[in-house]
């Protein structure tokens, strides 16, 4: 096999660490394969386009890995994918999708400098909750993702995103109120889109949520306020 500098480089450094580590006594330990150093979002795609970890494989039409800026400062999780994010391969793109590029704008935040993306890659059967055994396999992609784009902030929408990332299983109404944390990156948490379509009494406090999170933004981009009353 021909390797190429980037990879001579990666194999140079992970043989320079294990001799390190082994003169200080740790004989066992993980070393990274140059391939998962060098990882795009694009080759952590092409790796797990075709999943078949899960049942979901067998009824998805399209796998909805993520779309938005590879590099955004602001990451948004949903839950999984709808029948027309199935049907196209991408995540919020019905109603809910056009109502989260609204809230999204409200804030002067544009859909393209933000990544979304879901707790599930492939579509629960007529949008069933995710099963834990499901999540417990694909969220693996999810965290590999979120350490490629490494972004500031991100924004978890709805309980099933909520409950799986941080852990917690209670009222969103008191959940969204509190701060957290996931891999050290600052979590805000809001209402899904979709429970936003079915009751309107959501859509004042989620509009509070990410006021809350766009004047976060701006502080720690050093950013000058903005009116967002
Ligand atoms: S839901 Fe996730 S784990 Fe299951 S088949 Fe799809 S990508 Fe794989």
């Amino acid at each position: 096999m021909v390797l190429n500098r980037s990879s001579r480089l990666a194999n140079d450094i992970r043989r320079l660490y294990f001799q390190q580590i082994k003169s200080l006594g740790e004989e066992e330990l993980y070393i990274p394969q140059a391939s998962e150093i060098f990882m795009t979002l694009e080759d952590l795609y092409n790796k797990t386009k075709n999943c078949a970890e899960c049942p979901l494989c067998e009824s998805r039409t399209n796998y909805v890995f993520g779309a938005g800026n590879p590099k955004a400062d602001l990451m948004l999780i949903g839950e999984a994918p709808g029948r027309d994010e199935d049907l196209k391969g991408e995540p919020f793109v019905g109603r809910a999708g056009q109502l989260l590029d609204k809230i999204l704008k409200s804030v002067n935040f544009e859909r393209e400098e933000v990544y979304i993306a879901n707790i599930l890659k492939c579509r629960p059967p007529n949008n069933r909750d995710p099963q834990p055994d499901e999540v417990e396999h694909c969220l693996p992609i999810l965290n590999k993702q979120i350490d490629l784009i490494k972004p500031r902030i991100i924004l978890c929408m709805g309980r099933i995103a909520v409950q799986y990332l941080l852990g917690e299983k209670g009222s969103l109404t008191k959940i969204r109120e509190k701060d957290y944390e996931y891999k050290g990156i600052r979590v805000f948490v809001t209402y899904h889109p979709a429970a936003l379509l079915r009751s309107a009494q959501y859509k004042r406090p989620t509009w509070e949520d990410v006021k809350r999170l766009r004047r976060y933004y701006l502080k720690i981009m050093n950013m000058p306020d903005e009116k967002l009353d």
